[in-house]
């Protein structure tokens, strides 16, 4: 067991946190204020080849690893993006990257990874449906087979940077529910232009720079070369493209809820109400932060066993899903706390901690819900039997 960071690692993550501080808390809030997309960050991203770290250097990318991204991420967050920037490394490293380079053809290979290094494509990934909500096996969007293809009919629901991406992966049901309901699940990546697609934003409390969407599917065509893995066997590897996504926002999260405990340290440290004492003497206050920092720093080294796991070709799923559980609360949990340690100043919009914990907020039931980890905690790990 080794936990030292390499030197290259340790450079990589200065890296990170120069682009994220170069764009700063406010750039962040001007771009939650404006519900505008983060573009100028992401092509930095991009620009520093942190976007296709993973993708192997024969399409444009680094050859690197999981844990290499996973320790930009917390930098990136950290530095003033908040969690909600893990958002956009699940949509295009892990729908777009980890999904073709684990299950694509060697033509989308060519077609789509570079364009991910680069900034010039990006990605959505449509899996929810209104109906169907967490039980995503009684999805009704359904995937006929055609002369050269499929033509995929459907609503999906929350499905988030789909205005600004040029490519969605799209989760249907290929063939009708049968006694193992994992079975008919097929995967395809389309372009998100492509006729018969259409979106409507929907009002949500934070994570503003990446709108989510009701996605419309009216007989959209997809070839059998935009079919992403196995025909009808898609749910497992899904899954694999599911569990990475845990760990990119974990890593987010670890980030976020840092930043979160260090503005209100910083905001404890200087104010002062009775005397001379600042507030940040108060044991009241000191302790719930110290509380999710010591959760945050588990729920890290948790997260980055699960991507070493990855690297090396180990099941990562339990790891990931426990480290992302209490990430998820900790972070959220550190946001509320910072918040309250600020006061009515916390409330405002010019401290940034309000922005942090309405996007926190939001990873404690996506992308995948706390009560879901735990019945699969309860189940795979546990051996209890399935409650649902
Ligand atoms: C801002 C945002 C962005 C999103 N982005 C995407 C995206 O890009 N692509 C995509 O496909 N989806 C996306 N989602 C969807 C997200 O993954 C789902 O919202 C989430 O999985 C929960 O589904 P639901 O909202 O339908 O809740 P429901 O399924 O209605 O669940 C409601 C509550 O019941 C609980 N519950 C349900 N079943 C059980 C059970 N068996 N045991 C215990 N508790 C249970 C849930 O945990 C939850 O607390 C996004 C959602 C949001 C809000």
């Amino acid at each position: 067991m080794n936990f030292d960071i390499t030197e290259e690692q340790k450079m990589m993550q200065q890296t990170a946190r120069q682009i994220g501080e170069r764009f700063g808390l406010d750039y962040w809030r001007q771009k939650d204020a404006a519900k505008e997309y983060p573009s100028e960050i992401w092509q930095a991203i991009c620009d520093a080849g942190i976007a296709g770290m993973m993708v192997p250097p024969e399409h444009g990318g680094l050859g690197l690893g999981l844990v290499d991204l996973a320790l930009c991420i917390e930098e990136l967050c950290r530095a003033g993006a908040g969690a909600t920037l893990s958002q956009m490394f699940m949509l295009n490293p892990v729908f777009g990257g980890v999904a073709i380079a684990l299950y694509g053809t060697e033509a989308m290979k060519r077609d789509c990874l570079p364009g991910l290094c680069d900034g010039t494509c990006t990605f959505s990934m449509a899996l929810t449906e209104p109906d169907a909500g967490t039980n995503s096996l009684a999805m009704k969007t359904q995937a006929r087979k055609v002369a050269g293809g499929w033509e995929i009919s459907g609503q999906k629901i929350w499905i988030t940077g789909v205005a600004a991406s040029k490519k969605m992966l799209i989760v249907a049901r290929s063939q009708p529910v049968s006694e193992k309901r994992t079975r008919g699940i097929s995967l395809f990546m389309v372009d998100t232009a492509r006729e018969g697609i259409t979106h409507t934003p929907l009002d949500k409390v934070g994570t503003n720079t990446l709108p989510s969407s009701v996605v419309y599917l009216d007989k959209v065509f997809a070839a059998d070369s935009e079919v992403i893995g196995t025909v009808d066997a898609g749910w497992p590897q899904l899954l694999d493209i599911l569990n990475c996504e845990r760990i990119v926002t974990t890593a987010g999260l670890v980030g976020g809820g840092g930043l979160a405990i260090r503005l209100g340290v910083d905001y404890a440290r200087d104010r002062k109400v009775f005397g001379d004492r600042a507030i940040g003497s108060y044991q009241s206050l000191q302790f719930p932060l110290a509380q999710h920092w010591a959760e945050l720093e588990l729920a890290r080294l948790m997260n980055l066993k699960a991507a070493s796991n990855f690297d090396r070709g180990l099941p990562f799923g339990t790891e990931s899903n426990a480290a992302k559980l209490i990430a998820s609360q900790a972070a959220s949990g550190a946001a509320e706390r910072a918040m309250q340690v600020m006061g009515g100043m916390g409330y405002s919009k010019d401290f940034h901690v309000e922005r942090l914990w309405r996007d926190a907020r939001l990873f404690r039931f996506a992308p995948v819900s706390e009560e879901m980890i735990l019945n699969y905690i309860s189940t795979v790990n546990l051996g209890l039997p399935r409650s649902y």
